[in-house]
């Protein structure tokens, strides 16, 4: 089990930056909670635990114990820029080396690749949740708030989707994570038995047992919709 922390930045008393009608602490959430659905529902062998999963005032130094604390693998901090400016940037941790600089060139690079923004850098800071943590870190600065062409994107809940998947790109590739089977269902003709259906769909007759709660003789009539795959 790989073990991702997600890190919606601000929240609550704190709203992170603000501009053109939208909130920081708002858009992060929607974003990372993105990712942990798409991680969740469409891969195996990942857990993930938010700082926070409510619009609630969670301090920074209670985000990295308790990402340290659970021993997560990575963390992945996620905000929204301002100061007038436009794009996407990444940071890590100054002079931090393998495997937290791959992990970081492929988010900034998956993201890019799927969402419109200018690419800003690959950069480092001295940010609290990059130095606290004791796992490799990446901080993302999704957009600036205060532009109105950068916010008009970030008000899209298809583009935040956009942004997410990036993430998960990225989070793919560092972990080498792999796709959860997708459901196969098929219409029972006459002369299909499970055998022949397993050999067919390259499953087995005790999965197909199990998925469609057949009885010990592996009875099926033309006509039933059949869990395959
Ligand atoms: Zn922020």
């Amino acid at each position: 089990m790989v073990k991702i922390f997600i890190d919606p930045g601000h929240g609550g008393s704190d709203s992170g930056a603000t501009g053109n009608g939208i909130r920081e602490k708002n858009i992060t959430l929607q974003i990372a909670t993105r990712i942990k659905n798409i991680l969740l529902t469409e891969y195996n062998g990942v857990e993930v635990m938010m700082s926070r999963t409510t619009d609630e005032f969670v301090s920074l130094k209670d985000r990295t114990d308790a990402a340290n604390r659970w021993g997560a693998d990575y963390l992945l901090s996620v905000h929204i820029n301002a100061g007038g400016g436009t794009g996407f940037e990444s940071y890590i941790y100054p002079d931090t080396t393998a495997p937290t600089t791959t992990y970081r060139n492929n988010i900034h690079d998956a993201v890019l690749e799927l969402v419109d923004f200018r690419d800003r850098g690959k950069k480092t800071a001295n940010f609290h949740m990059l130095r606290e943590s004791n796992m490799p870190a990446v901080l993302t600065e999704n957009g600036f708030i205060d532009t109105a062409a950068d916010a008009d994107k970030l008000k899209s809940a298809s583009f935040l989707t956009s942004i997410a998947r990036g993430h998960v790109d990225g989070l793919v590739k560092n972990f080498n994570l792999k796709r959860k089977p997708t459901a196969v269902y098929h219409t029972v003709a006459p002369g299909d038995t499970v055998y022949s259906l397993s050999k067919t769909f390259k499953s087995t007759i005790n999965q197909m047992k199990k998925w469609n709660d057949l009885d010990k003789k592996y009875t099926i009539y033309v006509g039933q919709s059949l869990r395959v795959k």
